[in-house]
């Protein structure tokens, strides 16, 4: 029945405040409770342990201290200084030294040198601290904005620093070609959000298309590439025209989502494939948890039968 909504439903409702209020009661309210299939807790600590457990299994991670959408200086600031409070936690435990985050976090509505000035504020310390800081890709109006800042801190020198690119873009081939020609680092997905027909494809054959053209130039122009999808077929594709083109499994590595086909997770790093899990933790997790519902919508389902069987207890 949930399978029938539209991806466009998701993105409405992720605007409710009331919803939003109503998952954050019972989102995280207990260990068995719906949001943690997702997300690995509100705090630090819980996302240290939830990297801890996927590390045992053999598999590295990227810790996103989830957060987006900021208005005022202050709140731009504060994430900065909490991301930075992340990475020495992550020191501290001896965790993979990789993180993820949004522009729209740390300032890129309010102005980019905002956004510029505390981005900085973390490579510094990433630079210093062997990290890797990845920039998520979010939606269309910022894709010019994030590379443009991407850009600025490969030209001050920065190199601990990748971006992603997002096949449902009908730019996103040209994109590549750019970002290839610095040498940076590229996490390619399929793209999560709601976009028109005017800059996104909208067929799923359209979309997996450009992913596995995508994925080619990747694999042989790009540098260390991060090819980023639960999709057997798009692993499949990669693995396999790697072989074709003598690409050792080294020359790049496969990322899913914390919570998404573990056993897809699991058997890729078996064969020795680098594998990175995305764990996503922290007090905003409502609107990153709608496009993991919007991305299959039989999700609701088991949403709705955790919360009846939370109230019951
Ligand atoms: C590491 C990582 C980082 C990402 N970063 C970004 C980013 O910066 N910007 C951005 O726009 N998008 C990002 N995404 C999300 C991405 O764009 C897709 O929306 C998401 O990965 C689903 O697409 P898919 O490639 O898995 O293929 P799909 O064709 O959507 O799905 C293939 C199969 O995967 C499984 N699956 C997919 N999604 C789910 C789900 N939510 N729940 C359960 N099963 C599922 C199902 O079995 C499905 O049949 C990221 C994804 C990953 C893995």
């Amino acid at each position: 029945m949930f399978a029938a909504l539209p991806k466009a439903a998701f993105s409405v409702l992720a605007g409710s405040s009331t919803l939003k209020s109503l998952a954050s009661k019972y989102g995280m309210r207990s260990t068995n409770s719906f949001a943690r299939r997702f997300i690995a807790g509100e705090q630090v600590d819980e996302a240290i342990e939830a990297a801890r457990e996927v590390e045992r299994q053999g598999l590295m991670v990227t810790l996103d201290l989830l957060g987006e959408s900021v208005a005022s200086h202050e709140e731009a600031h504060a994430a900065t200084f909490a991301y930075i409070a992340v990475m020495e936690a992550i020191e501290r435990a001896g965790v993979g030294r990789n993180i993820s985050l949004k522009l729209t976090q740390l300032g890129l509505d309010i102005d980019q040198a905002t956004c510029v000035d505390n981005l900085r504020r973390i490579v510094d310390i990433a630079a210093k601290s062997d990290f890797f800081v990845r920039i998520d890709m979010e939606n269309s109006p910022y894709t010019d904005r994030t590379l443009d800042t991407f850009e600025t801190l490969w030209g001050i020198g920065y190199r601990q620093a990748g971006v992603v690119i997002q096949s449902y873009l009908k730019r996103s081939t040209a994109d590549i070609k750019r970002v290839n020609a610095l040498g940076a680092r590229i996490r390619l997905v399929k793209g999560a959000y709601r976009e028109s027909a005017a800059v996104a494809f909208q067929q799923k054959a359209e979309v997996d298309a450009a992913f596995i053209e995508q994925m080619k130039l990747l694999l042989t122009e790009g540098t260390y590439p991060a090819i980023a999808t639960h999709d057997p077929v798009m692993i499949d594709a990669t693995t396999s025209f790697a072989k074709a083109n003598g690409i050792a499994n080294d020359r790049y590595e496969f990322q899913m989502l914390y919570g998404i086909r573990r056993d897809l997770q699991a058997s890729l790093a078996g064969d020795g494939h680098p594998f990175r899990v995305y764990v996503p933790f922290g007090r905003e997790w409502f609107p990153y948890f709608m496009r993991r519902l919007g991305e299959r919508p039989a999700n609701v389902g088991f949403v709705v039968g955790s919360i009846l069987k939370d109230k019951s207890k």
